[in-house]
Formats: C-alpha cells, sequence, structure tokens
C-alpha cells in the first residue's frame, strides 16, 4: 500500500486551499462539511467560489499566495490552476511536513482526497491511488446505493445506548454479539426507518433483557463455501459469517483474497490438505468443530468452492448433527462453474451439451470406481475434480468406452485466480498436456465440444494455451 487511509479530525483546525478554480470548489464544497476554518487565497474567485466565500467556515483572502500563509495551518490544498503556483505551495508546505494536495497531481502531494461516502459519523473512503478515478466514482455511486440514508443516526443511537449496554452486557463477546444481532433487528430497521421514539423503547427492552438473552452464547458453525478463489465470488451470506466469526477454521485451499475478507481479530485455523505439511484428518477437524462451538464461539468452516461438492461437508454436517451443535451451510460458487466462467465454456449448450457430470478423479487407492460408460456418451460435459494425477489414465478409460479421441477438452488451472491458465486440447492429448505444461492444480478437467465452441470465442484461437 503507498496510501494509507487515515481519517483527519479537523475540528477547529485551520486549512488553506489556493485558487479560485472550480477544482478549488469542488474542495471547498468537501472540506465544508467538516467544522475545519477555511481560508481561500486567490486575487480572483470563479463563480462558484464567489458564492461560497463569506458564507458559513470560508474565508476569502483576496491576493497572491505568500509562505506566510501557510502559518498555523493544518491541511493545505492547491488548484489554482497555475502550475507554478502550485508547484511552490507544494514545495513550501512540505519542506514544513504539512500535508498538501495538488488536484490531479498525485505526484506533487502529500495526501490525496478519496472518494467519499457520507453517513457521517460512518464515513466511506475509496481511493485508487490516482490509477482510476472513474472507477472509484462508479464505486462510490455503489456504495451510495446500498447504504441506507439514515445510517449516521443509527451510528448515533448506538452511540447514545452504549454505556447502558456495557453495564448491562458482561464481556466483550457477549457485547459484541449482542451489537451484531442489534444492528440486524428489529430496533435498527426501526431507527432507519426514522421511528425513533418506538427505537428507543425497543432498545430499553433488548438491553433489559440482555443478561438471559446474551449471558450464556451458544455456538455454531457455518459449513461455508468459498467460491474458486476470487472474493469476488463470496456470496453476501459468507462474506457476513466471515465477519461476524470468532473462528475461522480453513482449508488451505482458501485463497489469501479471501482470507483477507475474515474479521481480523478472529482466529484462524488452517486445516486439511497441504503438500508436505502434516495435515489434519477428517476425525480431528470433526473434533475441533465441535470442541470450539461447544467453547460458545461461532464458528465459520471454510471450505473452498461449494461445501457439498468435494468437499466433505456431508460429514461434518452429520458428526456436528449428532452432537446436538447448531449447524447451517452457506453454498459457494464450485470449481466446476467457477472455472467454466472464467474460461467462456458453457457447460450446457442447446445444440451440443444437455447434462453435465461433476465426477472425481482421485480415491485413495487409484481411479475412483466411476461408470466409465455412462461418462463417455455423447452430447454431455464432464468436469472432473482432483484429476490431475490420473488424467492420462481418465483418457484412456472414456475411450475405451467409446468416447472419441478427437474429443475437445479444456484444463482450467487456479480459475478465477490472478495466474489462472486454461489450456485446450483433444482427449487422446490429455495426459501429455499435463506433462508438457507442468499443470501444478487445482486445477479441473473438462471434457465435451463445449471446451471447442468456448476456445472459438476467445480472441487469441491461434495459441491453445490462454493465459487469462
Ligand atoms: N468443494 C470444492 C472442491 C474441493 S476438491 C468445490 O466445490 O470447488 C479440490 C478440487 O477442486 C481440486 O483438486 C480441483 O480439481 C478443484 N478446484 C478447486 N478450486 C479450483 C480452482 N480455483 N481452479 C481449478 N480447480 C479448482
Amino acid at each position: 500500500m503507498r496510501y494509507f487511509p487515515l481519517f483527519h479530525d479537523l475540528r477547529n483546525a485551520s486549512c488553506l486551499v489556493v485558487g479560485g478554480t472550480a477544482a478549488a470548489a469542488r474542495k471547498v464544497r468537501l472540506l465544508q462539511r467538516t467544522e475545519a476554518r477555511i481560508h481561500v487565497v486567490a486575487p480572483e474567485l470563479g463563480e462558484e467560489l464567489a458564492e461560497m466565500a463569506g458564507t458559513g467556515n470560508v474565508q476569502w483572502h483576496a491576493r497572491r499566495f505568500r509562505a506566510k500563509d501557510l502559518d498555523g495551518v493544518s491541511l493545505v490544498i492547491a488548484a489554482s490552476g497555475d502550475d507554478r503556483v502550485d508547484g511552490r505551495v507544494s514545495r513550501l508546505a512540505r519542506a514544513r511536513r504539512l500535508p498538501v494536495n495538488l488536484v490531479d497531481r498525485p505526484a506533487q502531494s502529500s495526501f490525496i482526497v478519496p472518494g467519499m461516502v457520507d453517513r457521517d459519523p460512518v464515513t466511506i473512503a475509496i481511493a485508487s491511488g490516482g490509477s482510476a478515478p472513474v472507477l472509484v466514482r462508479q464505486l462510490r455511486e455503489r456504495i451510495e446505493t446500498l447504504l441506507p440514508a439514515r445510517l449516521g443516526d443509527l451510528a448515533r443511537f448506538a452511540d447514545r445506548f452504549r454505556p447502558a449496554v456495557k453495564a448491562m452486557i458482561p464481556g466483550e463477546d457477549g457485547r459484541r454479539r449482542f451489537w451484531t444481532r442489534f444492528f440486524r433487528g428489529s430496533v435498527a430497521e426501526a431507527v432507519l426507518q426514522g421511528n425513533d421514539r418506538s427505537a428507543a423503547e425497543g432498545m430499553l427492552t433488548l438491553v433489559n433483557s440482555a443478561p438471559e438473552s446474551w449471558g450464556n452464547p451458544q455456538g455454531s458453525v457455518a459449513l461455508v463455501g468459498s467460491g474458486p478463489g476470487d472474493p469476488d465470488l463470496l456470496t453476501f451470506r459468507a462474506m457476513r459469517l466471515m465477519q461476524e466469526a470468532d473462528v475461522v477454521i480453513h482449508d488451505r485451499l482458501v485463497s489469501d483474497g479471501i482470507l483477507d475478507c475474515v474479521r481480523r481479530d478472529a482466529e484462524r485455523i488452517p486445516v486439511g490438505k497441504a503438500k508436505g505439511a502434516h495435515s489434519m484428518s477428517q476425525e480431528e477437524i470433526n473434533r475441533l468443530l465441535v470442541q470450539q462451538a461447544r467453547a460458545g464461539k461461532q464458528v465459520v468452516r471454510l471450505k473452498g468452492g461449494d461445501p457439498f461438492i468435494f468437499g466433505r461437508g456431508g460429514e461434518e454436517q452429520a458428526y456436528l448433527q449428532a452432537h446436538g451443535i447448531m449447524v447451517q451451510v452457506v453454498p459457494g460458487i464450485t470449481a466446476a462453474t467457477g472455472c467454466a466462467a472464467a474460461a467462456g465454456i458453457p457447460l450446457t449448450h442447446r445444440d451440443i451439451a444437455s447434462a453435465v457430470t461433476f465426477a472425481t478423479g482421485y480415491s485413495a487407492d487409484g481411479l475412483p470406481d466411476l461408470d466409465w460408460q455412462a461418462l463417455a456418451a455423447a452430447r454431455q460435459t464432464l468436469v472432473i475434480y482432483m484429476g490431475l494425477s490420473n488424467g492420462e489414465e481418465i483418457a484412456r478409460r472414456l475411450m475405451d468406452k467409446g468416447l472419441s479421441a478427437k474429443t475437445p477438452i479444456a484444463v482450467v488451472e487456479k480459475g478465477s485466480l490472478p495466474d489462472q491458465r486454461v489450456l485446450g486440447s483433444h482427449l487422446a492429448d490429455l495426459g501429455d498436456l499435463l506433462q508438457r505444461e507442468s499443470v501444478q492444480g487445482p486445477a479441473v478437467l473438462m471434457i465435451g465440444s463445449v471446451t471447442a465452441s468456448a476456445r472459438k470465442l476467445a480472441p487469441a484461437e491461434a495459441t491453445l494455451a490462454l493465459a487469462v
């Protein structure tokens, strides 16, 4: 990170804005939301600033900038429209270690002004380090539409009751759980609807009933699918549970990008497959889940893809239920659909594939016991998980049962991740392809005509190996 986001307390501070341009006016308008005293230094003012000067906390000094203007100031913005003037402001301010911003000149600025979503006291700042201002604006618009208008009221309301909650509910964990439920409950909803009276009454009831309701928290487990790796492919529910978890017990397949979305002070316990390292047995994982839930923790069991597709979610669910632990399952985008989308391969297609099968290519004692005859049938798509070590054998079985050696195939490695690879060929070449390209995995093998139609859509048709 080159830019570290901070929130600057500007109560009673003096801010200097050099210039009378429209750009300066935009910055003044932002600063006007604070309680800062805003000094505008400019020989002349544009139309917009002229309207603001002298109103509220904006004061105009009708002259050129001079070094003394920096005295006693805690923030400087230069937007005079004259590079020489702005450059001089920047040099002088930086010599005094004053935070300075030149509009659209990050190289000469010591801070940048982010895109803002303002639900004071809740404020959201968005920046791209100057790399994609339009993207920042779009993000801001999206967040604006997501957040209720009275979100700030809700934050103030909660703040008002903070002492009461602290007095009534012992322990930080209990209070966090209380607030977690509060912000999604009917009292919060009443605040957001502007119904302050009934909200305040509801809050009193809630706080007073708190010791019984929150004193003895019951732990639970959520089996959460995290998708193929791109954090953008998480579900809202997965995201929310990851934010509320006390403990996250995750497979090693779960990407760093996704782990970054976990609440920062949640405990993280990696379990499961890791090459060369000790991995916990399924029985040990089951026991760990029960033990954590019994300790009153909100446990998220985070898995790659979907928990119920080659993820042993069924076993964990049964074990937890047998031990009387509350368990919920949150679906995730499984590797087959995630990789298909990332590679532009439609798994079914009106003309060429009317069925799709997900199969595992691995079992502890070699090739799994599958109905190869059925898998070799025409007009369907086959997606094989965990098939790297048996790729060649799988192709041979299918060809033995009559599937054409020329059937198009694709191998998608690290689907949806930045280093994703899509490799295309035909069935007889599958084993060789995996060798030749030293595919490391995780990867899925896709077999069927649809994989070819996808490659035709791809721009780099000439190279069958597409780095996406
Ligand atoms: N529950 C998971 C599958 C776990 S089994 C799911 O629904 O996706 C592990 C196998 O999933 C890997 O061997 C690989 O075949 C596949 N896989 C998982 N993530 C993948 C990814 N990002 N790209 C390609 N294959 C992936």
